[in-house]
């Protein structure tokens, strides 16, 4: 006799509990969708690569209006519209890579072609910067930009479920479609739930999940360090540090001052490709030195710093660069947030308002829509229009599908 197939259990699973985790969860709660249930191979939430505390944010300046420069534009107000009561910090100073070459003029007409405005974006001449910023180096200040911490949103967002919303310490090994719901197993090949929704925000653990359905999205590990040095308040360093968060080869938070008068100052981030080593590696403290030293040239004397902790986490990539989210074409209900890189807080919040457009549309019609991104009137007029929705959904990489269909607005 047929084994009696189980009735469903929840309105959705997320299966992963870092920042991607918690876009999903704010965009089913956004739709009324409460009896989900999030699972996590770790014991607490955010300790993956979300388990970063500084976790910088501004737009990005391309060379001409790129789709990542365009997407990047939205993504920033997004993230600094719904991490507003996690944002730190007084702006962000981003220098010229080419500190030889930098145009006040040039560089205000290309920000001005690429929709910002004088108000969030200020070219500064290293004159200028001095005053501003607090070193003489040529560049483009953010003054919106700041830094979040991606462990304290996941631990608050995990806080305010219930219990039966969350299990952790659980090891996702298959998800299975049977009739129209989706199955969810462990390693055991327990049964976990039951549910219409499947999202994978599960950083690297997506390949496998998605490839069993014989989907494949090409991700690679990219290992990344952040290292914090100490210096005294007595250093040179001290008299000529930055006032803002910095942002160019290298990322770095303001100086903090400690109660015993020295500083310590976070800087980023090391690049390996295709490692997943989570040990603290002095040679990427040394790299870190090193883009610091590039970025800043004679402003910057790095014998003065000594490295006080390092923290190290993986990056997941795509092979294009750009994140991936939106429903799996071919797979209704089954939906994927991965690929952020080393953009976790703008990614995760573009994705946080377009998953609650998305589900708001596929509940109005009581289907699923799996073959586009359904922007609803909100996004559609800031300008999300349909070749950017395409560049981030999963079908992109499938050949042969065409992802040109039109964005439907909401009515
Ligand atoms: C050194 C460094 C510096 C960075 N700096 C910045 C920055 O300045 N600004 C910025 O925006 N971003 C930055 N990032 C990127 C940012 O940290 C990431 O984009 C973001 O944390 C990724 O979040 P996530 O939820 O996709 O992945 P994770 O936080 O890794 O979450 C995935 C979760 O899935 C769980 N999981 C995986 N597989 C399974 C399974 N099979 N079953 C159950 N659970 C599973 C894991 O346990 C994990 O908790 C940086 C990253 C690094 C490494």
């Amino acid at each position: 006799m047929d084994k009696p197939i189980p009735k469903q259990t929840h309105d959705a699973i997320v299966i992963g509990a870092g920042i991607a985790g918690v876009a999903a969860i704010k965009a089913l709660k956004n739709n009324a969708l409460n009896n989900f249930l999030v699972l996590d191979a770790h014991p607490a939430p955010g300790m993956g690569t979300s388990g970063h505390d500084h976790a910088l944010c501004h737009p990005y300046i391309g060379r001409g209006a790129s789709r990542l420069q365009r997407l990047s534009m939205m993504a920033f107000a997004e993230a600094i519209s719904i991490w507003a009561s996690h944002w730190s910090g007084n702006g962000v100073f981003h220098l010229s890579r080419d500190l030889n070459h930098f145009n006040k003029e040039l560089m205000s007409e290309r920000l001005l072609s690429q929709g910002f405005n004088h108000l969030n974006a200020q070219p500064l001449s290293a004159a200028e910067a001095k005053e501003k910023v607090g070193i003489s180096v040529a560049g483009t200040f953010f003054p919106e930009g700041g830094w979040v911490s991606l462990k304290k949103i996941c631990d608050e967002t995990f806080k305010d479920l219930r219990q039966e919303q969350k299990q952790l310490s659980t090891v996702v090994q298959k998800i299975e479609r049977v009739g129209d719901l989706w199955h969810v197993y462990d390693a055991k090949h327990m049964l976990l739930g039951v549910c219409p929704r499947v999202f994978l925000t599960n950083g690297l653990g997506v390949q496998p999940l998605l490839g069993q359905l014989d989907f494949r999205v090409p991700l690679k590990p990219v290992r990344g360090q952040l290292s914090t040095f100490g210096y005294a308040q007595t250093s040179s360093w001290a008299q000529r540090q930055p006032k803002v968060a910095l942002s160019g080869k290298a990322y770095c938070l303001p100086p903090k001052q400690l109660q015993n008068q020295s500083y310590e100052w976070t800087v980023g981030s090391s690049y390996d490709e295709n490692s997943d080593d989570l040990n603290s590696w002095p040679s990427s403290d040394q790299e870190n030195l090193d883009l610091i030293q590039e970025m800043l040239n004679d402003n910057f004397n790095a014998t003065e710093l000594k490295v006080v902790r390092s923290f190290v986490g993986i990056r997941c990539v795509a092979n294009d660069r750009l994140p991936i989210m939106g429903p799996v074409i071919g797979h209704p209900g089954l939906y994927t947030l991965t690929a952020l890189g080393s953009r976790g807080v703008m990614w995760s919040a573009l994705a946080c308002q377009l998953f609650t457009e998305h589900l708001a549309e596929e509940m109005r019609h009581s289907t699923f829509f799996d073959a586009r991104f359904l922007a609803g009137a909100r996004l559609a007029a800031t300008g999300l229009s349909d070749d950017l929705v395409s560049a981030l959904l999963p079908a992109r990489f499938l050949a042969g599908v065409s992802n040109s269909k039109p964005i439907l607005p909401s009515a």
